[in-house]
């Protein structure tokens, strides 16, 4: 308890100072109070969207170990075993997974009441809801040596399955033109071949351009597949400016919504994020899927 209402005090310290990041010491008393906390659990403040101020202000973990299996809810209400069985489908080696960072964000797992976006080292981004987080295996020694989940920003970047496995193989988001070590030339949808584009808002790393959708049959159903990682990305050299689209997030602003970076080997996936809804047909595909 006495450890809860140390860090409860270190946010509420660390919210009111104008600018981060904090003093290193502070950090350390946080580490040396805290015997169970993992190097690299992030100092992450929570918010809910509402303008007013929360009482209820508290420590949330982005790579918080889900220990609890989810309490059984309506069966379509959850879409945890489709997104399963896709990211079974994807056919990627288990060895690139961290299971115990699975995480839900669906409405039933993921209650409403909760937080609408954290903090972390000073930056905001929001939660993913309604999509299913699936924990990725880091560097360890490179996610230590830089202090990744406690100095590094926390940014969406939106993708296809196509590019899924080379950009996890790689470690890093890729430049586009970077020679992978499959052989293949990385590439990207966007015309500025020169920057890597992320988002701290999940709504803007989905839209289409960046993140399209896979229509897939699981189960014997139709389904709409996005994907995206959540990645801690580098603060150094992030140049953030308007999205193409206004409007989009009800949280991030709209002139910083989209961000880029030339720097290499200063985006790393942390987690996967797959979103599914149940497909609806159109006119150009109702032939193929009904
Ligand atoms: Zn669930
Ligand atoms: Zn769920
Ligand atoms: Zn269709």
């Amino acid at each position: 308890m006495t450890v809860q209402i140390f860090l409860f005090c270190f946010i509420v310290t660390s919210v009111t100072m104008p600018s981060l990041p904090s003093p290193v010491v502070i950090h350390n008393l946080v580490e040396k109070k805290l015997p169970l906390v993992e190097h690299d659990k992030p100092k992450v403040v929570a918010h809910r969207a509402d303008p007013k101020p929360t009482p209820s202000l508290h420590l949330e973990k982005s790579r918080e170990i889900n220990a609890k299996p989810c309490k059984p809810h309506r069966p379509d209400s959850c879409s945890q075993n489709i997104c399963k069985q896709y990211s079974i489908n994807l056919k990627m080696n288990k060895a690139y997974f961290n299971f115990r960072y699975n995480k839900c964000f669906c409405s039933q797992c993921y209650p409403i009441t909760k937080a609408d976006y954290f903090t972390v080292a000073g930056s905001i981004y929001t939660v993913p809801r309604h999509w299913i987080r699936f924990g990725l295996q880091i560097d360890q020694t490179f996610a230590e040596s830089k202090q990744i989940f406690k100095q590094w920003y926390t940014t969406f970047y939106g993708t296809s399955k196509g590019k899924l496995e080379s950009i996890i193989n790689n470690r890093f988001v890729p430049m586009p033109g970077d020679h992978l070590l499959s052989n293949e030339i990385f590439t990207t949808r966007l015309s500025d071949k020169h920057h890597v584009y992320t988002s701290p808002s999940i709504k803007y790393a989905c839209l289409k351009h960046v993140c399209p959708v896979d229509i897939v049959n699981i189960h014997s159903e139709w389904y709409d597949v996005q994907i995206i990682l959540e990645c801690k990305q580098n603060p150094e050299g992030i140049v953030k400016q308007h999205g193409y689209r206004q409007n989009v997030c009800n949280i991030i602003p709209d002139n910083e919504i989209e961000w880029k970076t030339d720097r290499r080997a200063s985006i790393i996936p942390y987690g996967l994020l797959i979103h599914v809804q149940k497909h609806r047909c159109t006119k150009e595909c109702i032939n193929i899927h009904s």
